[in-house]
């Protein structure tokens, strides 16, 4: 069984907590690892390493950094297999669908390569006589990252490759659940050569998280998870003075207009409602047909495809989805099954016999389908984070759009339709942070940027693209005049154009 450790410095350190947690695979429910939850001791140490080669590091030309970060990019696209095979073994989700994440990552670090060129600034000749002025943008420092399960190696990569390449210093404090996969691109962050201290993990839970947003010397904390521990993140890191991005939870509505194509949306909404599971934070969690003739016509198309899903371990090429990751979370989705049933919504399929041979041990929920949810009901309300979808039916595009708004969440959200005008005053009215027309999980690409709107994100900075080139600097404005503008002697009037 593997022992974790923590990456601190120039290497790995064991760590010396009394406190364990288990790590699991989710297909056959075996226990396969053992993470240290590190003190705050700990925490203080990978900060320290972190600020002691900040100066440094922030100081190295941007084009020296990036020439680490393309070694890295290409110790990437080698490893690519070797990371998805990681993160399927405690995550659980499909070897293709872990490909998908590690080359999600991977156009981050591409991104960041960029940074001679991104860090460019502005420069004004003469915004006075014989005076000039220039801005461009610093480093913070010391800046840490905390991160969910769901993407073990993506959500880090959306981080650090661009606050590293800005030229700051990096904690990060993975998920619990899996975190042999960061710890792995870790190891090929060494081999392309950054020095000592400019990337640190420390493996941990709620202390370790407490324990770098109390720290003094961490200017900077971008989270990702769910939406109580994004508003618990944010509220208390700013409280200490610091900046914080904090990601949270979803619950993804899909718009489907009478005058889309039926085959169509039904085939994006099984990718995009049971793919991995469920367990993305852009997974559509809610179909909303709009007219009853749509709505039948949509659960005549999806109960079949919902039926005949293909669900298995990792190392089965053919399955379409895998488990769910740990058993407290399959446990937690049966239960909010169950609660649809009871508050009285329509169970077209249900996921919850669902047994598997050789795997009977496995954290497995089968496909679910709700039809005719409501509002009011646990299962609309809440983001349940597993292969669940629930289909809420309307009777106009206000309606739906009404629908959307009055939900806390606003992540990511849908329109099918061939309808122009339709998707633009959709696009136009919506208040979601990212919007897909005809696109069921719009992830922005990585030279644009992520992030929800309302309870899905706190703080004012999307995460990765140029708002987080933006997050992890601070904008400083020079204005120079040389002796001739000077001679006159003091002036005491606030400075203006004469
Ligand atoms: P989580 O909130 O349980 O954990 C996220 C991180 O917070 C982990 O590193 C964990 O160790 C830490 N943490 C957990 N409890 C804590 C506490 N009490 N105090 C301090 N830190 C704590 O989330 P998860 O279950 O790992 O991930 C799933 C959630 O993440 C879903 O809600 C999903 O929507 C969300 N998510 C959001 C995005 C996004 O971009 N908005 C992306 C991925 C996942």
């Amino acid at each position: 069984m593997l022992t974790l450790q923590n990456a601190i410095g120039a290497g790995r350190v064991t760590s010396a907590s009394a406190r364990t947690a288990p790590v699991f695979d989710p297909a056959t429910g075996e226990q396969t690892g053992l993470l240290p939850l590190s003190t705050r001791a700990e925490v203080d140490a990978a900060v320290a390493a972190a600020k002691s080669a900040a100066p440094e590091w922030g100081r190295t030309p941007p084009l020296k950094r990036v020439r680490h970060m393309f070694k890295f990019k290409e110790l990437l696209d080698r490893h690519v297999a070797d990371i998805a095979r990681a993160i399927s073994k405690e995550h659980g989700k499909t070897h293709a669908d872990a490909l998908g994440e590690v080359a999600r990552g991977i156009e981050v670090v591409d991104f960041a390569c960029g940074i001679p060129h991104l860090l460019k600034g502005e420069y004004s000749r003469n915004v006075g006589p014989d005076v000039d002025s220039w801005s461009d943008r610093a480093p913070l420092g010391v800046v840490a990252g905390i991160t969910p399960f769901n993407f073990p190696a993506m959500v880090p990569l959306w981080m650090y490759p661009i606050a590293i390449a800005c030229g700051n210093t990096f904690v990060l404090k993975p998920s619990e659940r899996d975190p042999s996969a960061p710890m792995l691109v870790w190891d090929l962050f060494r081999e392309a050569g950054f020095p000592d201290g400019v990337l640190n993990v420390v493996h941990g839970d709620k202390e370790a998280v407490d324990a770098l947003l109390d720290h003094p010397d961490v200017k900077a904390v971008s989270f990702v998870g769910s939406t109580p521990i994004a508003e618990y993140v944010y509220a208390r890191g700013t409280a200490k003075g610091k900046r914080v991005q904090a990601l949270g939870g979803a619950k993804n509505h899909m718009v489907i207009l009478p005058d889309a194509d039926i085959d169509k949306a039904a085939d994006a909404l099984m990718g995009a409602g049971y793919g991995s599971a469920g367990e993305r934070c852009m997974a559509v969690s809610v179909a909303v047909p709009v007219g009853e003739r749509t709505a039948n016509a949509l659960i005549e198309a999806l109960a079949p495809r919902v039926r005949a899903l293909k669900i298995g371990p990792a190392s089965d090429p053919d399955a379409e989805m895998g488990p769910l990751v740990t058993e407290q979370h399959q446990r937690k989705v049966l239960g909010y099954i169950d609660k649809g049933v009871a508050e009285g919504a329509d169970l077209v399929v249900d996921g919850r016999g669902f047994r598997l041979q050789g795997y009977e041990n496995g954290y497995f929920v089968g496909g679910t389908l709700f039809d005719r949810v409501r509002p009011d009901m646990t299962i609309y309300r809440e983001e349940i984070f597993g292969p669940v979808l629930s289909v809420v039916r309307t009777g106009s595009f206000d309606e739906a759009v009404g629908l959307i708004q009055a939900h806390e969440y606003g992540n990511g959200t849908a329109i099918f339709t061939r309808d122009g005008d339709a998707a633009r005053a959709f696009a136009d009215q919506i208040e979601v942070g990212m919007v897909g027309v005809n696109v069921p999980i719009p992830v922005p690409v990585a030279y644009h940027s992520f992030g929800g709107w309302k309870r899905s994100l706190f703080g004012d900075h999307s995460i990765y693209g140029m708002e987080g080139v933006r997050f992890y600097t601070r904008l400083k404005t020079v204005t120079s005049r040389w002796p001739t503008g000077i001679r006159s002697g003091a002036e005491f009037n606030f400075p203006s154009l004469k």
